[in-house]
């Protein structure tokens, strides 16, 4: 950029600059907004964009405890259903686990992401919270000193600056905090080796419970979004286009995985999105870089299998929100000290869960030749879970645990 150039981009302020605006970013912007900070969102999409992507649909004991606890469970109040049980369906028959009775007895709340994405939109700008879509963020810099500035694109590509005291990265995997990091920072990372096909069908849940099939043809999942939408996974190859797959082909495949011949059938309705997931991890160490904080899915990356992405983005935006309280208003810099430490001891733990989980439903990639092994041993975790009270109390506590 010329001289000139640079001395037309726009300049403006805020002591927290938030990038992106999805549960984490918006749990964030609303409770720093409640403590009085000043505060601003920058967020790529549009409004629309946000509040229709489909997405996580199971919420933590703990995460519906901090939403209560901050007045931001409004909606999941009246339309979250609570749910309890898992149905396996594995070679060796099917059970279930209600996991209201096991471990600390605490359910899931069901309920979908962009429908707390809306609401959480919804209190930020009611309570005159600033936020810019179409705002994509471009490069945090100077995150070592104490004015950090984020130059973000607007809409019409026009580039302005923000400056801030401390910027929150809450956009995701592939967002502008991550690229902003400085050499030397551990992104531990692993990749399961397994794809699954996501699909949001409008049909009503076919089961009373989350459904864990394991088949010869690969894993499939059932998940209730809503009485109308049931959310689904197909096991697929490495490489499968999302749209490769007819719908009688999807159905069929859900009907033989699930076991619909003995276990009663699937209702069955039009596929209305569909996406490949491959089921990756990372984690990034450490989680503060100056006045940079990476919270949520730009913190670290957990594979659907055990739900836990969208729970843990909550916890560390209620984190992340005391800690800059504690520093802003009562100049006590120790939360933030220990932010990066704190969430760590969490998102390992669901990292830890969410890899056993993996292992539970397709087994570990093994040296050639080593497939019986790790088949048999799948088949004992399974068996552990099916006759173990101890097995089930330790899923039960990390099922539904935070
Ligand atoms: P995001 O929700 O990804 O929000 C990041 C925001 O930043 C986005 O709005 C994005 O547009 C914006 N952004 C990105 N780059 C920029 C930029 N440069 N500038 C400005 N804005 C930017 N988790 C669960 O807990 N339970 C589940 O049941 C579950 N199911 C899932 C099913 C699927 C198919 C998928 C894909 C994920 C699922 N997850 C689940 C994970 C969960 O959706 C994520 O972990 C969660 O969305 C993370 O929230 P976040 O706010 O950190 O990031």
């Amino acid at each position: 950029m010329t001289e000139s150039q640079y001395a037309r981009v726009v300049q403006h302020s805020a002591d927290v600059v938030i990038l992106g605006a999805g549960p984490a970013g918006l749990v964030l912007g609303n409770l720093l907004l409640r403590s009085g900070i000043d505060c601003v969102v920058v967020e790529r999409a549009a409004r629309d964009h946000i509040q229709n992507r489909a997405r996580a649909g199971f919420l933590a004991a703990n995460t519906v405890r901090i939403l209560e606890r901050n007045g931001l469970d409004e909606g999941l109040r009246r339309r979250g259903q609570e749910h309890g049980i898992c149905e396996f369906r594995t070679e060796h028959g099917r059970f279930r686990l209600d996991y209201r009775l096991l471990g600390r007895g605490e359910p899931h709340t069901v309920y979908p992401q962009h429908e707390l994405v809306t609401d959480l939109l919804a209190q930020y700008v009611d309570a005159g919270g600033r936020i810019h879509f179409d705002t994509e963020a471009v490069a945090v810099s100077d995150a070592d000193g104490p004015t950090p500035t984020v130059t973000v694109r607007e809409g019409d590509g026009r580039p302005v600056r923000w400056r801030a005291r401390y910027v929150a990265a809450c956009d995701g995997r592939h967002g502008a905090g991550r690229r902003s990091l400085p050499p030397g920072v551990v992104r531990h990372h692993r990749d399961h080796a397994v794809s699954w096909l996501g699909l949001l069908a409008e049909a009503p849940p076919s089961l009373d419970a989350v459904g864990y099939a394991t088949h010869p043809h690969g894993f499939a999942g059932h998940m209730a979004r809503s009485a109308e939408i049931t959310r689904y996974y197909l096991q697929c190859e490495r490489g499968t286009q999302a749209d490769t797959w007819s719908e009688d082909r999807v159905w069929d495949e859900l009907d033989l995985r699930m076991r619909a011949s003995e276990y009663g059938p699937l209702l069955r309705g039009p596929i209305v999105q569909r996406a490949v997931v491959d089921l990756e991890s990372d984690v990034l160490e450490p989680l503060r870089h100056g006045s940079l904080f990476l919270v949520g899915d730009a913190a670290a990356l957990i594979s659907p299998s055990a739900a836990k992405g969208a729970n843990l983005a909550v916890l560390e935006a209620e984190t992340l929100a005391q800690a800059l309280t504690a520093a802003l208003f009562h100049d006590d810099p120790e939360p933030l000290a220990s932010y990066s430490e704190r969430c760590l001891a969490h998102i390992w733990r669901a990292q830890e869960f969410s890899h056993w989980m993996i292992r539970l439903l397709h087994g570990e990639p093994g040296p050639e030749g080593d497939s019986l092994f790790q088949e048999r041993l799948r088949h004992s975790r399974i068996a552990s879970l099916r006759t173990s009270r101890a097995q089930q109390d330790w899923f039960a506590e990390n099922y539904v645990g935070i």
